[in-house]
This record gives C-alpha cells, sequence and structure tokens, in this order.
C-alpha cells in the first residue's frame, strides 16, 4: 500500500509542544508527509490568534485501550479501535492484552499486527502481553518471547496480578527485561460482587459497595513489592493504570519522592464523573463539591437529571465520589500522574442492556477524552498545556523509546508529521452515529464536548478529517 503523500498547512494556529514547554501563535507545514516548518509568530501577527480556537498539538498517546480482537470483534476491531483513536486525536494506542485467546504469545501479536496493516490506519498500535500464561494468574508468561516480539509492558489489566510471588517475579524478569508492569490495583477479596464505589450514593442506591481499600491496598502491595525487587533489578519499573482514589494518589506520590521507579495514569471519566452520577447527576466532578472541597449532596441540589442506574456508568474502578474526582484532576495537575489514559473499553450492546450489576465494566471512552479535558480545563482545573502534556509526552515518557512515533519528541522539524488539529471554538454532540468505535457504550451521549478534532495526521498520513461542518 503505497502512501499517499501529505501537504498541509495551518496558518494562524495556536500551537502547543510540550517537549520544549512552549505554546503560542504559530503555523505549521506539511510537505510531503514531513514536518517541513514550525513557525512561531510574534508582534503583530499574532493578533486574534489565542488558545481558545484553533489548536495544534503533537498526536495524542493513550496507554490503555481496549480493541476485542482477536475474541470479540462485534465489541470492536483493531480497525474501528483505530479509526476511533483517529477521531479522538490519538496517533499511538497500547492495546490491553485481555483478548480471547490472551495475548500471552507472539502469535496474537503477529495476528493484531496484520489486522492493523490491513486497516490501511496509520495510526500506531503497540500492546502489553499478559504477564500469566492465558491470564489465568498461576505461571509468568514467556515474558523474554514477548518482549522480543515487541510488547511494551505487561498486564494482566481486567484484573490485578493474582499473587504476590507472581507480581513480584514479574516486577523482577520485565524489569531486567528493561519493560514495565502495568497494575490493574484492585484487590479482589474485597471486590466479590461490588458494583459501586462505597458511600452514600451506593448505600441510597441499593448496589453493593466497592471500597476505596481494595485499589489503596493493591497499590500498596505493588510499591512494596517494587522497593523490594529493585534491590535485586535496578530496572524494575511499575506503572498504575487508572488510578482512581485520592489516597492512592498520596501513596504513588510519596513513592516518587523516595525514588521508586513508578508512574500511573488517571482516565478522563474518574476525573469529571463521579458515583452521583450512577443517581442521574450529570454534573462535573469540580461543580460537585462545596467550598471546603467536600462532596455536595445531589439529591439537595436538584442535580439528578438522567436517569438513575445507568450501565454505561459501570467500570471498573467504579465511579468514585467527587472528592476523588478532583483528588485525581490536582494529581494530574501536580505531576503525580504522568499520563491521561482513556480505558476505552467498548462492548456490546446486549451486554449494557441488563441490570447494573450483571453489565460488563468499561466505557468507550477513546473519542471523547479530549473534550473531557477540556472542559476540565474551561473550568480552570488543568492548564491546557499540563492537559496535552497528559496525552502526549507523559504517555511517551512512559514508554520510552518503544514508541517510534515523532509525536513523542513534540512538534519538531523534519520528522514524519504526526499531530493533532482540534478547534477549541466548536463544540461537537456525542451522538452513536458520530462515533467509530463498535462500542456506544459512553455516559456523554447526547453531551455537548468542546475542541472538535478537525484533523489528524499520524506517521506524515492523514488518519481523519472531520466532515465540514
Ligand atoms: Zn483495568
Amino acid at each position: 500500500m503505497s502512501a499517499p503523500s501529505l501537504d498541509l498547512e495551518i496558518s494562524r494556529a495556536w500551537l502547543v509542544d510540550p517537549a520544549s514547554g512552549r505554546e503560542g501563535p504559530g503555523e505549521i507545514v506539511v510537505r510531503d508527509g514531513l514536518l517541513a516548518a514550525v513557525t512561531w509568530l510574534e508582534g503583530a501577527a499574532t493578533d486574534g490568534i489565542g488558545p481558545d480556537g484553533v489548536v495544534v498539538a503533537p498526536g495524542f498517546v493513550d496507554l490503555h485501550v481496549h480493541l476485542r480482537e482477536p475474541g470479540n470483534e462485534d465489541a470492536e476491531t483493531v480497525a474501528t479501535g483505530l479509526a476511533a483513536a483517529a477521531h479522538g486525536g490519538f496517533t499511538t494506542v497500547c492495546a490491553m492484552p485481555n483478548t480471547e485467546p490472551a495475548l500471552d504469545e507472539p502469535g496474537v501479536l503477529s495476528r493484531i499486527r496484520a489486522a492493523a496493516e490491513a486497516s490501511g490506519s496509520p495510526v500506531e498500535l503497540l500492546a502489553y502481553g499478559a504477564v500469566t500464561a492465558g491470564r489465568a494468574g498461576e505461571q509468568l508468561a514467556a515474558l523474554g518471547e514477548l518482549a522480543d516480539a515487541g510488547v511494551v509492558g505487561f498486564s494482566e489489566d481486567g484484573l490485578p496480578t493474582r499473587s504476590a510471588p507472581i507480581l513480584r517475579a514479574a516486577l523482577a524478569y520485565a524489569g531486567a527485561l528493561g519493560l514495565p508492569i502495568v497494575e490493574h490495583a484492585e484487590d479482589l477479596t474485597l471486590t466479590a460482587d461490588a458494583e459501586a464505589t462505597d458511600g452514600r450514593v451506593a448505600t441510597v442506591l441499593g448496589l453493593r459497595g466497592w471500597p476505596v481499600a481494595a485499589e489503596f491496598a493493591a497499590v500498596s502491595r505493588a510499591l512494596a513489592l517494587l522497593a523490594d525487587v529493585r534491590a535485586d533489578v535496578p530496572g524494575a519499573r511499575l506503572h498504575v493504570t487508572h488510578v482512581s482514589t485520592a489516597v492512592s494518589l498520596e501513596l504513588i506520590r510519596e513513592a516518587k519522592l523516595r525514588g521508586l521507579p513508578v508512574t500511573c495514569d488517571v482516565t478522563p471519566h474518574h476525573l469529571a464523573l463521579s458515583d452521583e452520577w450512577l443517581a442521574g447527576s450529570r454534573r462535573w466532578s469540580w461543580d460537585a463539591i462545596d467550598d471546603r472541597g467536600l462532596a455536595r449532596d445531589p439529591w439537595a441540589d436538584g442535580a439528578l437529571v438522567g436517569s438513575p442506574y445507568s450501565t454505561s456508568l459501570r467500570v471498573n474502578p467504579p465511579l468514585r465520589c467527587a472528592e476523588d474526582a478532583v483528588a485525581c484532576l490536582a494529581a494530574l495537575a501536580d505531576g503525580t500522574a504522568d499520563a491521561v489514559a482513556t480505558d476505552h473499553a467498548p462492548h456490546r450492546e446486549v451486554d449494557k442492556a441488563v441490570e447494573f450489576g450483571l453489565a460488563l465494566n468499561g466505557i468507550s471512552g477513546i473519542e471523547t477524552a479530549l473534550g473531557v479535558l477540556l472542559l476540565a480545563v474551561d473550568a480552570g482545573r488543568l492548564t491546557l498545556s499540563r492537559a496535552i502534556e497528559s496525552l502526549t509526552t507523559g504517555p511517551a515518557a512512559m514508554l520510552g523509546g518503544r514508541t517510534k512515533r515523532a509525536s513523542a519528541m513534540g512538534l519538531l522539524e523534519g520528522t514524519p508529521a504526526d499531530l493533532v488539529v482540534f478547534d477549541r471554538s466548536e463544540t461537537w454532540t456525542v451522538l452513536p452515529d458520530g462515533l467509530a468505535s463498535r462500542g456506544k457504550n459512553t455516559p456523554l451521549i447526547g453531551m455537548a464536548l468542546p475542541g472538535r478534532v478537525l484533523l489528524t495526521v499520524a506517521a506524515g498520513r492523514l488518519a481523519y478529517e472531520a466532515p465540514e461542518a
């Protein structure tokens, strides 16, 4: 397949380059797929250009997606998942290995790479290998073979690494291979049959509680093992994905201060949504806390405008209270959280058209991530540059050299163009037909989000172009 050469000029835009720490009015020129020129404007030429209009940034990197292929192609395929990524502004995605069969040997990696190639998408598909054979939690998978085949780390995601001895061994083996363990932090002994985060909303709705302690205990265990392993294996590294509570983030903050090689990500839904949505609220987390930073009462406030028990809100970890959500935002702002990862989890309609507790966990989120982050920017909870960093250089740093994309280096002249162009002055409404993902399972259906993506360019090729508005 020969790639058409891309030529493009974007003048009078707001450029954000997290690699150089620079943002401001500028212009870019793409010639034959290469980022030929990045020009920062000065003086009178900058008149009328602001951060609230057209923005150009490096292509986004998502450390956590589920593409469902092989095994559950009715929910998503590699092709539809990559199309959804491009629509969301992402040019690199890292797929979780909980497919059927699990990605626990190089053959499965070859299959999804072939599917990506066949899709024709220029979005970079990276993948994690499973920690244990068949994700059964008993024996380590062939980590060395998987590393040779090119996985970017190991994870049991969907589940935690089951036992402490296996997590310990995995941190050591993966560390020796120069790869991180990406941990889904959940103590399963505390979450059996759990439905909603422990608290008033769960109690009033009659949903079984999912304690914050389940995440705290698992993060604590992983950090203790990391500290232990690191004495023998200096390369051991831990990445905790979808951290959702203030107390877990505090543990990670302390561990980083002690010099432990730990990184973490937070999801858009854990930043902006909270458990009161289960009762029918549709207000953002920062509007759901009072002046003292405590969660307000959605019943007393008359904040309940939607249907309760919407299964589109069932997710693991569960939506937490608003205090936790704003703590996740604060952790992202101060760098405790290194990245935003979407945990894009598309599901078939039938798997959500059941009672709350029986619905599969997950939100289809890669197409709405940018809009949700921009809402937090608009609310003053995050700077635009930090939001972009958390989608680009933040996750790229976790990947080290394992992404081959230029976006990891920012807006760099002479490299294959890998960037996103979006317009903050344009809102778009989230509708099922407008989503490229097969998974329409998002609680944001019908809502308007800022920052319509106009163009996504990956590896010098057009990955997405918005239809004329
Ligand atoms: Zn997970």
